[in-house]
């Protein structure tokens, strides 16, 4: 599907282009961030690799790799440092070509600044998973928008955590976390569970704001003011088993490097642990889980799934390595007998399949046809037929007493997830530059 034009301006020649990009921007908004802007990059890209080096040897310190989204024509210009970000763990998922605002492409334009940016990643010698395009400017409803079979993963959804830690915004120059807030479309995290999901074949894995050029240059807070409002995230997305996706920007990683180092460390230090991934590993992890299944063998259920994988019980009496939130223990095996009640979630005849999918995607084992009814806890069709949210249906099952057997959304007995994402978007101010001139 086309867009309409009237929304939609066609940026295909430079004045269109910049024209739309004005238009998208307050003048305050420019100036306060072409001030930080420049006193961020060189002229010349010595000065953002260095950083951008030290920001990595820095997470490494804590075993963490990051994702940095990075426009395809910002790989073309650097191909070996982005060799040496690669081979180093680092993970490159595509950022576009250009960094444009998908909001104003036509769906021909978006497919080829995707494969573009592909293609030169692929001429690079860098491998790509999946990608995010600037400012969050994809959409899922825009079908057709993105190539068939280029990617396995989407990151360009964003939730807003209410944090007490900035609960008082008000006293800050708003310009700057106002056009953020604009471009990025958070819905609320206490609306979902923030975790990945599929959309069609691809893994969509959403970011958590705020971001840091938010916390920094949007309500003017220091490092102290970024690690604060990151710790606060961290425990409660570990608290509900969600993944806390950061979005940062390494041209603000010296501003911040303590910040980064607090998140680490007590990510380091909670227990259960947290797993530190990358989206391409967190994607893959989806796909494995969601493959996983149960089936009854006389009075016992046989689980396969990935090794990494481990499994919850309660009401059960089952060997136990130790108890879990929610009134569920560590099971020690994958063959677990029952009394008379199945341990399996039953959907009922007329349950829609994309409730039961949803179900499997987050490790509910769900028992389909005459097994159904045999189960503790139910989902039936006259409930299921409503819309329901993802929340709501875990509430569903949740709230019903009897035996249950499930498998935790992360591996390696992790509670929750964390993935340091940034936008590498230039490496000098000329890159900067061609982002207002370009398209
Ligand atoms: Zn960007």
């Amino acid at each position: 599907v086309e867009r309409a034009p009237a929304s939609n301006p066609n940026p295909a020649s430079a004045t269109a282009g910049i024209a739309y990009w004005l238009r998208q921007r307050s003048p305050t908004y420019i100036a306060r961030r072409f001030r930080r802007i420049v006193s961020r990059y060189g002229i010349s890209p010595e000065k953002a690799v260095a950083r951008t080096r030290r920001l990595v040897e820095t997470l490494d310190n804590y075993g963490c790799s990051p994702t940095f989204a990075t426009p395809g024509s910002v790989v073309a210009s650097y191909p070996q440092f982005m060799r040496e970000l690669s081979a180093g763990g680092v993970e490159l998922a595509v950022h576009g070509f250009d960094h444009v605002d998908f909001r104003g492409l036509t769906q021909q334009e978006s497919k080829s600044q995707l494969i573009r940016a592909a293609k030169a990643f692929a001429e690079a010698g860098i491998p790509h998973r999946g990608f995010r395009c600037p400012y969050l400017s994809f959409s899922h409803d825009q079908m057709g928008f993105v190539p068939d079979d280029v990617f396995g993963y989407s990151s360009n959804e964003a939730v807003w955590w209410n944090l007490a830690t900035i609960s008082d915004p008000a006293t800050a120059p708003r310009v700057i976390f106002d056009h953020l807030s604009e471009f990025y479309r958070p819905t609320p995290a206490d609306d979902s569970l923030v975790l990945p999901r599929f959309v069609g074949d691809l893994v969509e894995i959403p970011v958590s704001l705020p971001d840091d050029l938010q916390l920094l240059d949007g309500l003017g807070r220091g490092e102290d003011g970024v690690g604060d409002a990151w710790l606060e995230l961290l425990r409660a997305s570990h608290e509900r088993g969600s993944i806390f996706t950061v979005l940062m920007h390494p041209e603000a990683f010296d501003l911040c490097a303590d910040a980064y180092e607090r998140l680490l460390a007590e990510a380091r230090s909670l227990s259960p642990a947290v797993w530190i991934a990358r989206l391409c590993d967190v994607s893959d992890w989806w796909r494995e889980l969601r493959a996983s299944s149960a089936h009854i063998d006389g009075a016992s259920i046989v689980v396969a799934c990935p090794p990494r994988a481990f499994l919850l019980g309660r009401g059960l009496d089952a060997g136990k390595s130790g108890s879990w939130a929610g009134g569920y223990s560590m099971l020690d095996d994958r063959v677990i007998s029952f009394d008379k009640q199945v341990p399996l979630v039953g959907a009922g005849a007329g349950v829609p399949s994309a409730h039961i999918q949803r179900l499997r995607q987050l490790g509910y084992l769900v028992a389909e046809g005459a097994d159904a009814e045999r189960c503790a806890v139910q989902i039936d069709a006259g409930e299921a037929q409503r819309e329901l949210e993802e929340r709501d249906l875990v509430a569903r099952i949740e709230s019903q007493p009897g035996p249950l057997v499930r498998l935790w959304q992360w591996p390696d007995g992790a509670r929750s997830a964390l993935c340091i994402t940034g936008d590498l978007d230039a490496l000098s101010l000329r890159d900067y530059a061609r982002r207002v001139v370009t398209l």
